[in-house]
């Protein structure tokens, strides 16, 4: 299956910075969101080695000790594999964010959101940190593939809030765990398997804020792949978006 995307980012009307970063790379089938936060505008370095450090890994030949276990319990599913490489490439991407926080005064606490996508051999594989997201639109509809990893959700799993309710508290960007700024980072993890025109959405918070999850399936279902980054930026921006907002589409054709 060919694989056809797009990407577009922006940094809002407000903000000086754009601290969201975004890697496209068709080629290996690998996708990758960070938006990142700290001060001093330190939140575009942390997006950017994450970014760099996820690439450079899933490229690599380091076999991870933790890939090696995994192989060695038989039969082995390649998916487990590669789960586990992502999971292996967003720590390394955490621990590097991390030193470079503690050798520069300037940049401590400095963390970001990671989402990784790698699609090969009829498979979309996603790991997650943080609250940036990933959608499948099949057939129509919209799922969301990834939990925030927020005060907020885990208030909404536990019943204290609605949906609804969440979009309006403020203390709704807090974070539980960050690329980073948290050291070790567990991401969750899954695998789908592809369908012909499946359409892969994987965003920051500043298309999130905006625009609900209903909005998203309407523009998703009215567009073209070609235009579909652009227009859900700048529908995000219409609707008052005011942070960087980043948006990666990918179909499977
Ligand atoms: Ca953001």
């Amino acid at each position: 299956m060919d694989i056809e995307a797009y990407g577009r980012t922006d940094p809002g009307p407000v903000r000086e910075n754009n601290e969201d970063m975004f890697l496209i790379d068709i080629e290996h089938g690998i996708y990758v969101l960070a938006d990142g936060m700290g001060g001093h505008a330190k939140g575009e370095v942390a997006s950017q080695m994450a970014v760099d450090a996820v690439h450079e890994i899933l490229m690599g030949e380091e076999d991870p000790d933790e890939t090696r276990l995994v192989r060695d319990i038989e039969p082995v599913d390649p998916a487990d594999v590669l789960r586990e490489r992502l999971r292996y490439a967003m720590n390394q991407a955490s621990v590097r964010i991390r030193r470079e926080s503690e050798i520069r005064p300037d940049a401590r606490n400095m963390g970001t959101t990671v989402v990784i996508l790698v699609i090969e051999d009829g498979q979309a594989h996603l790991a997650h940190v943080g609250d940036s997201r990933a959608y499948l639109f099949r057939r129509g509809r919209l799922t969301r593939l990834t939990r925030d990893h927020t005060v907020v959700q885990q208030e909404i799993d536990a019943g204290r809030l609605t949906e609804e309710l969440a979009r309006l508290v403020p203390h709704k960007h807090i974070l539980t765990q960050s690329v980073g700024f948290h050291g070790p980072v567990e991401p969750d993890t899954t695998t789908r398997v592809l369908e012909e025109n499946d359409i892969f959405l994987v965003c920051s918070d500043g298309l999130t804020d905006p625009l609900d999850d209903d909005r998203i399936a309407q523009i998703m279902g009215s567009h073209p792949i070609d235009q579909l980054s652009d227009v859900l930026v700048d529908e995000a921006l219409k609707a008052g978006g005011e942070d960087n907002v980043t948006v990666i589409v990918a179909q499977a054709r």
